[in-house]
């Protein structure tokens, strides 16, 4: 863990912009440590494992759901999760809305975009997202609440490259915002910036950036 590291990214966020702590992989004592510190945000990818430390840790803990989420595993994660980053598809938004009318509350969501070079990333096209938007099965999911999106640029050390993928997923946010939200406060989040690309994602006006091993060290 580096603490150190922790409270100069918490010291240098501007205004508006939250830290989601990635803690996949880590055990609940190092998450136990930056609570101690504060930190009520994190993220996780695997959803037996937020179960798993959901179960074990603080009851006011914001869990973030931020990977690749497969239907069948959503009944793990649909009791208390926070916000589920990583809507990539109308199927899966339609299934959380089950496990939300089941649990009797409503989840905050993002749509994710696919904005990377990579082949291997998930997420939506714009043109995708707008057919589900205009679907008007979507205006039925009453327990689902899109707060606006995700995205992750390509790994790679082309800053420029990673500037445009973070500015054409900010475009994106404002003309679903102008088209579709816009009488929609909710709608307010740009979930974008990791380790390699924080500083440049919060230039480009990410309000929520995931950090993992920059504060918890590598994951082997
Ligand atoms: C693992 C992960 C992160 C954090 O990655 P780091 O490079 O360790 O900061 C952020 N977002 C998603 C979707 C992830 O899977």
């Amino acid at each position: 863990m580096n603490i150190e590291k922790y409270d100069e990214i918490r010291a240098s966020l501007p205004a508006g912009v939250r830290l989601v702590a990635v803690s996949k992989f880590k055990p609940a004592e190092d998450i136990s440590a930056l609570y101690q510190l504060g930190q009520r945000v994190f993220g996780e990818n695997h959803a037996q494992e937020m179960r798993a430390k959901h179960e074990q840790l603080p009851k006011d803990i914001e869990w973030h759901f931020i990977g690749h989420l497969q239907t069948n595993k959503i009944k793990y994660i649909a009791p208390y999760v926070s916000m589920i980053h990583s809507i990539d598809s109308f199927d899966l938004l339609k299934e959380v809305n089950k496990h939300a009318i089941k649990n009797e509350r409503t989840i905050p969501c993002l749509l994710q975009f696919h904005i990377a070079d990579e082949e291997t990333k998930f997420g939506f096209t714009l043109e995708e997202c707008e057919e589900m938007l205009l679907n008007e099965s979507f205006q039925e999911l009453k327990n689902v609440k899109i707060h606006g999106v995700m995205g992750m640029a390509t790994f790679t050390d082309d800053h420029d490259q990673v500037r445009r993928e973070f500015h054409h997923l900010h475009q994106i946010f404002d003309e679903l915002k102008t088209r579709y939200f816009s009488q929609n406060p909710d709608f307010k989040e740009l979930s974008m910036g990791m380790t390699e690309d924080y500083p440049i994602a919060i230039e480009e006006g990410s309000t929520l950036i995931r950090i993992g091993s920059a504060i918890f060290g590598p994951r082997y």
